[in-house]
């Protein structure tokens, strides 16, 4: 599990559970989006088959099929809801013995999807599992997961990221310095989204134009690059040390704009996370800061 970065919790929990050789048969993965979730139930599933002594080896045919997505014992169920015929079809599978591994391992992402009667016919199997099946869910957070199901799980706690682990990443990857510190500040965490900025090539942050929100799924992007951008204003305002400034791009585009303005706007930024949150008209909102800072 040492190729996934960060998650020392998630680790030792999982290298406790197969050092002990008792191995719970249903895991909740719980953490934010793009921190490993997933190629750690990857991992897991080849430490629980893999041949070789040092699991997993990354290395034996067990782990090679499985991280090339090719095992045919490694379920991954990733669509946007879970159905009542997919669980259906999970749980005639589950009963019958693996076809190469020691293990079947299902993992179902987004677990939060399931629908209630997804969820309600998995609760039979995840309360008696066969004993050759492992299931691991992962979910953002456990709000909405029935509490049944996650009375029956091992929950293992995902968090972001660290900065300074995402900076040494992008280095690695030949990363400019400089755009290496911001991309890791911006990407709040996220390891996936680090990645897409540096091989986008810009920090996905350039305050956008108006048509751009209209097109957006989620406001979680640009509400952070413009948090920072206003984060960056406030500080330089208020005469702070360069060093604490981030980005000088974000300066440039608050040039002139006064702190009073500028604390306003960072609290309406977060009235419209909450906007957010509840599924309300965050798009409005937004268009309407994008206007603001515009006119300015
Ligand atoms: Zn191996």
């Amino acid at each position: 599990m040492r190729e996934i970065l960060g998650q020392k919790r998630a680790k030792k929990i999982l290298e406790n559970a197969i050092q002990q050789g008792r191995v719970p048969h249903f895991f909740i993965f719980v953490g934010p989006d793009g921190v490993g979730k997933v190629s750690m139930a990857k991992e897991f599933a080849m430490a629980l088959n893999c041949l070789g002594t040092d699991r997993p080896c990354r290395n034996c045919p067990m782990c090679l099929s499985i991280l090339n997505n090719k095992n045919p014992d490694v379920i991954l169920i990733n669509n946007e809801t879970i159905g009542i015929s997919q669980t259906r079809e999970l749980k005639e599978i589950a009963f019958l013995s693996p076809i190469s591994g020691r293990y079947r391992v299902f993992i179902i992402e987004n677990a939060e999807n399931l629908t209630l009667p997804s969820a309600n016919s998995l609760l039979k199997v995840l309360e008696e599992p066969p004993a050759s099946s492992i299931f691991i869910f992962t979910a953002r957070d456990l709000n909405n997961i029935l509490k049944t199901i996650i009375s029956r799980a091992l929950i293992v706690p995902f968090s972001p990221v660290k900065r300074d682990v995402i900076f040494s990443l992008l280095m690695e990857k030949g990363c400019p310095e400089s755009l290496a510190s911001e991309i890791s500040y911006l990407s709040g965490g996220n390891v996936e989204r680090a990645l897409e900025m540096f091989d986008a090539g810009d920090l996905g942050g350039k305050i956008v134009s108006y048509q751009d929100i209209e097109a957006l799924d989620t406001p979680d992007q640009i509400l952070d690059t413009i948090s920072v951008a206003l984060r960056d204003g406030i500080l330089s305002l208020a005469g702070a040390d360069e060093r604490f400034i981030i980005s000088k791009r974000s300066k440039a585009i608050l040039n002139g704009s006064r702190l009073e303005n500028l604390i306003e706007d960072f609290f309406f930024i977060q009235e419209i996370k909450a906007l957010e949150d509840c599924n309300s008209d965050w798009r409005l909102a937004l268009a309407l800061l994008y206007r603001e800072l515009e006119v300015r």
